[in-house]
C-alpha cells in the first residue's frame, strides 16, 4: 500500500505506518497514492482526486470535512475517514484561551510592556465569573467548552437545534441565546445552514460589547458585518482561529477591525492531538488492510 500524506502530522507518523507500506510525503506522487492523510490545508477536489487514479481512501485528521468534495469521492469509489473524536480537547482549550485573552487584555498588557509602556490604568479586564457564555452549536467541542466555562463560574445557554436535552447546559433558541451572552463561542460545522450565520441582523441582536470567539470555521461569521459591528463598539472583541480561507486573503476586514485577537488556524495543532490523530489513523488503516 502506498501512502501519501499530504499535510502537517506529528513526525513520528512516517515511521508509525511504515508497517502498511510505503510512506511517503512527496505530494508529487499523488498519482500513486493508495491512500492520501489530509488535514485542512489539502482540497481534496474532484481534479486533485482526478490526479490519483489508485485513490482509494482519504483520511482527514481532524473533524470538518469542508474540505473534501465528498460527491466526488463517491463517485470514484474513494472512502472518506475522519477523526472527530480526537480533537475536542485541543480545540476547547484554545477556544477557552481566546475567552480569557478577550476578558483580559493580556497581547495589549505584553506588547506595551515590550515598548516600555506601563498600562495599568489604561487596561481594563473583566471576569468571566457569572457571565453568561452562549454556545453555537453543542456537540464535542461546544461540550468540552461548557464544562471549562462552567469551572469558571459561567452561566451556559447554548442554541442547537439538533440537540434535546442536556445536562449541564440551558438549551435555548438563538434568539435567547444572543440576547442572553456576555460571550459567544462558536462551535458548528460549515453547512449551507451555518454559512454567513454570524450577519448583522443576529448580530444587531445580541449585547452590546458581546465578546466572541470563533473556533469553528471563518465562512460561519458575515466578515463585513462583525467588522463593522467591531468599528461601532455594537461587537466588543472578536478572538478567531479560522478565516474564510488559509491563510486570510490580505483584504479581509477582519484583518484591520479593532478589537481582535487573530490566530493562524491552530486549534487542532497541539502536539497531543497530533498523536491521537495518529494512533487512530493507525486504527483506521489496520481496518483498511483487513480488507
Ligand atoms: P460536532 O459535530 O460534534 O458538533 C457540531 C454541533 O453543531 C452538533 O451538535 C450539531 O447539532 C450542531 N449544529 C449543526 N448545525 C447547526 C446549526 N445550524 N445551528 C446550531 N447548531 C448546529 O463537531 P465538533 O467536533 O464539536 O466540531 C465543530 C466544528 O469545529 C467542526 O465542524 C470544525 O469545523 C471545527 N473545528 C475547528 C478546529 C480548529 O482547528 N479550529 C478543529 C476541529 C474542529
Amino acid at each position: 500500500m502506498k501512502i501519501l500524506i499530504c499535510d502537517a502530522f506529528d513526525p513520528s507518523l512516517p515511521a508509525k505506518l511504515a508497517r502498511f507500506g510505503e510512506v511517503t510525503e512527496d505530494v508529487s506522487r499523488l498519482g500513486e497514492a493508495d491512500v492520501a492523510l489530509v488535514r485542512s490545508k489539502t482540497k481534496c477536489t474532484a481534479e486533485w482526486m482526478e490526479k490519483a487514479p489508485n485513490l482509494k481512501l482519504i483520511i482527514r485528521g481532524g473533524v470538518g470535512l469542508d474540505n473534501i468534495d465528498l460527491k466526488a469521492a463517491e463517485a470514484r469509489g474513494i472512502q472518506v475517514r475522519n477523526t472527530p473524536e480526537a480533537s475536542s480537547v485541543a480545540v476547547a482549550e484554545l477556544a477557552m484561551a481566546l475567552l480569557l485573552a478577550l476578558a483580559n487584555p493580556l497581547i495589549q498588557g505584553h506588547l506595551g510592556m515590550k515598548e516600555g509602556k506601563w498600562l495599568k490604568k489604561e487596561l481594563k479586564r473583566r471576569e468571566l465569573f457569572g457571565k453568561t457564555l452562549g454556545l453555537l452549536g453543542i456537540g464535542r467541542i461546544g461540550n468540552e467548552v461548557a464544562r471549562r466555562a462552567a469551572a469558571f463560574g459561567m452561566k451556559i445557554e447554548a442554541y442547537d437545534p439538533y440537540v434535546e436535552k442536556h445536562d449541564l447546559v440551558k438549551l435555548v433558541s438563538l434568539e435567547e441565546m444572543v440576547s442572553a451572552a456576555d460571550f459567544i463561542s462558536l462551535h458548528v460545522p460549515l453547512t449551507d445552514q451555518t454559512r454567513g450565520m454570524v450577519n448583522a441582523d443576529l448580530i444587531s441582536r445580541m449585547k452590546d460589547g458581546v465578546g466572541i470567539v470563533n473556533t469553528c470555521r471563518g465562512g460561519v461569521i458575515d466578515e463585513e458585518a462583525v467588522a463593522s459591528a467591531l468599528e461601532s463598539g455594537k461587537i466588543g472583541g472578536y478572538a478567531t482561529d479560522v478565516w474564510l480561507s488559509d491563510p486570510p486573503d490580505p483584504s479581509s476586514p477582519i484583518l484591520k477591525a479593532p478589537n481582535t485577537v487573530m490566530l493562524p488556524h491552530i486549534g487542532a495543532s497541539t502536539k497531543e492531538n497530533l498523536l491521537r490523530i495518529g494512533e487512530i489513523i493507525e486504527r483506521i488503516l489496520e481496518e483498511f488492510a483487513g480488507k
